[in-house]
Order: C-alpha cells, then sequence, then structure tokens
C-alpha cells in the first residue's frame, strides 16, 4: 500500500472518462472569442456551461477599471489582508456590498468557495448545530466540517423536515444555524424561501442564505431571491461569489450583526490566505453597479432560460426543475451522458457533465447555463444540437 494507492479507484474512472477522446473535466478553450463563444478541439463552440450569467467578463467598463487599477496598483496584493493590509478597493467593495443590500456590513474573501469556508467554519463550532438542505453545495458542507459543527442534513427544499427536525432540538432550536442555497448550482431549482422563513420565525434559529446562482438572476436588483421575495430582513447572512454573475472571482459575507467584523480575525480561510488583487476588486466593483443597473440584462437573462427551457421541454427531455439560467437534463446513466455530452461538443455547444457526488440523488446530469449574452439564434443552436441527438424511443 502506497500513500498514492486510494488513488486508483480514480485512476480507472478516468481512464473511462477518455474513452471517448476529451476528458470532460479537463477540457481546453483553447480561444476566448466572447462571453458565449470559445475554441474547443479547433472548433468554433458556443459556450452554454459558464456560469457567465449576465456576460459581464467582456464588459466594456468592467475591463476598463481592471486595466486602471493594474496600472496603478499592480497584479497582485501578494498576501493577506490582516498581514499585508488591505488596499482601499477591499474595504470600498465591502461598503458597496453592503449598501447594494441594505445591510450594516460585509467581508470580502478570495473565492465563493472560501467565503463559506470562512464564515461557517468560524461561526459554528463543535457546541454549535448546523441544518443543512441536503443539496448544499460542497463548500458549505467543507464549512461545517472545518468548524467541526454538529451537522444535521433535513430533506431537500422541505420546510416541513426542517420544521420537524427544529422541533425536536427543543430550546437548542434558536441557536441553531439554517444554511440554504437560493437558486441550487445543479438543478437550478429555487428555494422555499418564504416557507423556510416562516419555520425560522415560528422555531428561530438564524439563516445564511448562499446567492451564489442568485446574484444578478433575481430580485428587483438583482440581489437575488431573498430580495425577490422581500425577505433580506429575515435573512442574518447572505453569501455570494463574483465568479458567476459578477464575472470575477471572489466572494463575500454581508449581514446586519455586529459580530460580522470579529469573523476577520478568527477565520483562518480569511486571514490564511492572500486577499484578491487589485485588479479583480476594480472589474468586481464596476460589474456590481452593472448588475444593480442591470434590469435589461435580467430580462435578457431571463427570456434566454425561458427560451431554453421550454424548447428542451417540448423535446421531451427530463429536466431538473423550473426554468432558471442552469437548466439540467436528467440522464438515467452515466456512460449514456458522458457520450451525450461529447456528441454536443461535437455539434458546437459546450455545457457541464455533472455526475456524482457532485450531484443531488446520484443523478447523472447535462447542465447548461444560459446568459443574458446569448442572441436568440445561440439559443437556437443549442437548442438544435439537441434535436439532433434526440434519443429515439
Ligand atoms: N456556492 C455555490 C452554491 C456554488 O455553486 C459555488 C461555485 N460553483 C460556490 C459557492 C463557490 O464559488 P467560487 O467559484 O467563487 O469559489
Amino acid at each position: 500500500m502506497s500513500i498514492f494507492s486510494k488513488f486508483d479507484a480514480l485512476a480507472a474512472n478516468r481512464r473511462d472518462l477518455e474513452t471517448i477522446g476529451i476528458n470532460p473535466f479537463d477540457v481546453q478553450i483553447e480561444t476566448i472569442v466572447s462571453p458565449t463563444e470559445g475554441i474547443i478541439q479547433g472548433r468554433h463552440t458556443i459556450l452554454a456551461g459558464t456560469n457567465n450569467y449576465l456576460g459581464l467578463t467582456f464588459d466594456p467598463e468592467c475591463i476598463a477599471a481592471a486595466q486602471t487599477a493594474l496600472r496603478y496598483e499592480g497584479t497582485g496584493t501578494t498576501g493577506s489582508r490582516m498581514a499585508n493590509g488591505s488596499y482601499s478597493g477591499h474595504r470600498n467593495l465591502e461598503k458597496e456590498l453592503a449598501a447594494f443590500y441594505g445591510k450594516r456590513d460585509s467581508i470580502v474573501f478570495s473565492t465563493g468557495y472560501l467565503a463559506n469556508l470562512g464564515m461557517l467554519s468560524t461561526l459554528v463550532g463543535p457546541n454549535d448545530r448546523v441544518l443543512l438542505d441536503a443539496d448544499c453545495h460542497a463548500s458549505i458542507y467543507d464549512g461545517c466540517r472545518l468548524g467541526r459543527a454538529q451537522t444535521i442534513r433535513f430533506r431537500h427544499n422541505n420546510p416541513d423536515d426542517l420544521a420537524k427536525r427544529l422541533q425536536r432540538l427543543g430550546e437548542q432550536a434558536a441557536d441553531t444555524l439554517i444554511l440554504i442555497e437560493g437558486v441550487y448550482s445543479m438543478l437550478g431549482d429555487h428555494a422555499l424561501l418564504k416557507e423556510i422563513v416562516d419555520v425560522k420565525r415560528q422555531y428561530g434559529g438564524y439563516l445564511l442564505v448562499d446567492e451564489a446562482h442568485s446574484l444578478g438572476v433575481l430580485g428587483q436588483h438583482g440581489g437575488g431571491l431573498a430580495e425577490e421575495l422581500g425577505l433580506l430582513d429575515d435573512v442574518d447572512f447572505i453569501v455570494g461569489t463574483f465568479s458567476k454573475s459578477l464575472g470575477g472571482a471572489g466572494g463575500f459575507c454581508v449581514s446586519n450583526h455586529v459580530e460580522l467584523d470579529l469573523i476577520r480575525y478568527a477565520s483562518r480561510p480569511y486571514v490564511f490566505t492572500a486577499s484578491p488583487s487589485p485588479v479583480t476588486i476594480a472589474s468586481t466593483r464596476q460589474a456590481l453597479r452593472a448588475l444593480s443597473a442591470g434590469s435589461d440584462l435580467r430580462k435578457k437573462l431571463h427570456e434566454n432560460a425561458v427560451s431554453l427551457h421550454s424548447k428542451l421541454e417540448a423535446l421531451g427531455y427530463p429536466l431538473g426543475a423550473e426554468a432558471s439560467p442552469v437548466i439540467a437534463v436528467v440522464f438515467d446513466d452515466k456512460i449514456k451522458a458522458l457520450q451525450f455530452w461529447n456528441n454536443l461538443l461535437q455539434l458546437g455547444v459546450y455545457v457541464n457533465l455533472m455526475l456524482p457526488p457532485a450531484t443531488p440523488n446520484g443523478m447523472f446530469l447535462i447542465r447548461c447555463s444560459v446568459s443574458a449574452a446569448h442572441t436568440s439564434e445561440q439559443i437556437d443552436r443549442i437548442v438544435a444540437a439537441f434535436e439532433r441527438l434526440k434519443p429515439t424511443a
């Protein structure tokens, strides 16, 4: 037995994946043409697996802001904010995020993954209880694990199951942290936030909502599901990422709790990693301005999502959830999903192949992500590829 023996099963799995000639988890986009187009294997390809929901990666004002920061502040911060200091941009972005949500304060982290890790590992420890939706993202699970919190899962998007488990906790319910997502990353379904808030009002507890896939997508100002439903006051912590609608990299948490600022001093994923580069901060600040003013972008995104969803449904594909920018087609077999993914790529459409353990209930998913930057013609070309590959009954 060597320390590498544990990789034998992974290596065998990878060989299986490579039988189709390209590893879906090691795709090279040789040239980025635009937010929705690239060259893959020498072929012009529509990118429909990017999470670039508003298409802001090529926004001229975001690029100009990033260029100015690069020129005047350099390529990187070369350290953590605790040890090496913050740049004014870090603090300004934190103030802008807090103002955007109408909350007291925010903390910026170096990625969305680190935002969950940094918040959860610090907020909850071995004497605390966490109730988390079973379909929560890996970063939420990992944050709870790092904090060694007592972690109880409740059935996905099931407020009754949440209520049952809170009731069982008795007096401890009031100190329990409830963890959910606004729009779930794998199937694109919306949290039953109103019902979950009702449960929280009845039993007490704290609520953290990860709006990674709903920021820029839902809400009058693009704040996400809590804003859309007018429930921001009922959410204790909103976590989000800069890597999707904001077209950058980084993450954040906003909250009204005064203790938020103390998290910085105790959070290892905040203290012991380099802060986001000036380029990232500058493009994200500009993207946040575009996002909050961007109701046209959200409208176009919604139209594209409804169009792709309804057309794939009409073709008879089993879809994971209601129309949202994440549209997942469910397969019952890994090899079929793998071949389908590759056939789409050969037809010039790049989507995501999602396999267990990343998926809920061991599902095999072909996951499309729609962008406001997709033209109607590109949506139709995606649909045409699905139509050509439609399995015959
Ligand atoms: N939360 C959720 C729900 C996500 O889907 C993701 C990324 N897919 C993250 C957090 C992590 O974000 P980042 O890519 O910025 O690390």
